[in-house]
């Protein structure tokens, strides 16, 4: 089979047979004209059952993530929704890892608890915690890792073995890594979801979201039937417009990965040596306490750094004072972003026990040059500084000399 790149730029990306174009035309229409009553000319009725442009970023995802069938949603939020939905049932109990998108814990002890779903929240790095978490009813396991906001590493393989065990599903989100770092399906993993808002669109211009399923059954039909009807009829599939630019982005996926990952390695190191810096969250340095397992699961270590500063007014300034970081929720794109995680992205966790600490930071490493990130980071420190009385800085840097 062909390599990364290769599939990114081809797979799926049929050209058109009409004019030759080398980029598929979008295919911006609701529904297609039958040659008699249900006689469809290219197996194509209605926009929400399939689409041509939906179809061919479906299945360029789905070749890159090894996947036997794959369905794109309207945001990643929608897919993880269509997913649960489409394999669980009243009654069922889900194994949560606890430090994870805010949204899906929110999803699912918000929403889905509604219609009989519990869930546990585990400590991701702990397969003895997953271990005594699973209960007679449990039908699925979800993690992500490398984990938001605090890139914690989970063990693919050892999370698999348990869900094997007991005939549940493993669930991995992948939208940190993406396929081009790591292919949970590989270790076992029955399916990956993705917000492809983030590093597959890559450009900050279209929500989206993706179900990819293994070869796999489960109550009595195959994830690619159950998830598919989900898809067609629970409805919240990605638009033409927005799969096209999904693909588009997914294209240079590897391109865009490479640098994340370099810049992000960079300044984390960078960061770690600075005396305003408490701690640094990101898997490619040696201290991270998942650095091995990380290195032997992924390709990279992705373009993701969180940090922890003094305090929570050494965080907040900090988080306010750059120019190319911009102050935002979201994270994946060209653009460096910034975000104070426990009252924007994860805020539903304010006052339980999976709550981010007030004094951390995330970022989101762009393709900028890294040498303007770093200056621009300096320039975030130096607001963080002027938060403190200067006697504390000064022996702060000479703990840390
Ligand atoms: C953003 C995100 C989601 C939700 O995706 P949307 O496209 O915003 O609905 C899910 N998981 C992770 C890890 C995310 O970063």
């Amino acid at each position: 089979m062909s390599g990364f790149n290769t599939q990114a730029v081809h797979a799926g990306q049929h050209k058109d047979p009409h004019t030759g174009a080398v980029v598929p035309p979008i295919y911006q229409t609701s529904t297609f004209i039958q040659d008699g009553i249900n006689v469809l000319r290219s197996g194509h009725e209605y926009s929400r059952g399939s689409n041509p442009t939906r179809d061919g970023f479906q299945d360029q995802l789905t070749a890159l993530e090894g996947g036997a069938s794959g369905f794109a949603f309207a945001s990643g939020i929608a897919a993880e929704d269509a997913l649960l939905r489409a394999v669980l049932e009243p009654g069922d109990h889900i194994i949560l890892g606890a430090d994870g998108y805010g949204g899906t814990n929110r999803l699912i002890s918000k929403l889905h608890s509604k219609w009989g779903i519990t869930s546990s929240a585990v400590d991701i790095t702990s397969l003895d915690s997953v271990r005594a978490a699973v209960r007679p009813n449990t039908a699925l396991l979800w993690v992500e890792t490398p984990s938001n906001p605090l890139l914690g590493i989970a063990d693919l393989a050892g999370w698999a073995d348990i869900a094997r065990e007991h005939g549940a599903l493993l669930v991995v989100d992948n939208t940190f890594a993406t396929p081009y770092l790591q292919r949970p399906l590989d270790f076992g993993a029955h399916a990956v979801v993705h917000s492809t808002t983030k590093y597959i669109g890559g450009h900050s211009d279209v929500l989206g979201g993706a179900v990819i399923v293994a070869d796999h059954h489960f109550r009595g039909q195959t994830l690619a039937e159950a998830v598919g009807y989900q898809q067609f009829a629970g409805g919240a599939v990605a638009g033409p417009q927005d799969s096209y630019l999904a693909a588009r982005g997914l294209k240079t996926l590897g391109l865009r990965m490479e640098r994340h990952c370099a810049s992000a390695d960079t300044l984390a190191r960078w960061l770690d040596a600075q005396p305003e810096v408490t701690r640094v969250y990101y898997p490619g340095l040696e201290s991270h306490p998942g650095h091995e397992l990380a290195a032997r699961q992924q390709r990279g270590f992705g373009g993701i750094v969180s940090l922890a500063l003094e305090d929570e007014a050494a965080a907040r300034a900090f988080a306010q004072s750059m120019q190319y970081f911009q102050l935002s929720v979201s994270l994946g794109g060209v653009e460096s972003l910034v975000c104070y995680p426990r009252e924007m992205t994860h805020a539903s966790l304010i006052g339980t026990p999976l709550e981010i600490p007030a004094n951390l930071v995330r970022l989101s490493v762009g393709i900028e040059e890294t040498e303007d990130l770093i200056a621009d980071l300096q320039r975030g420190l130096a607001a963080a500084r002027a938060t403190r009385p200067v006697s504390t800085v000064r022996e702060k840097a000479l703990e840390n000399a």
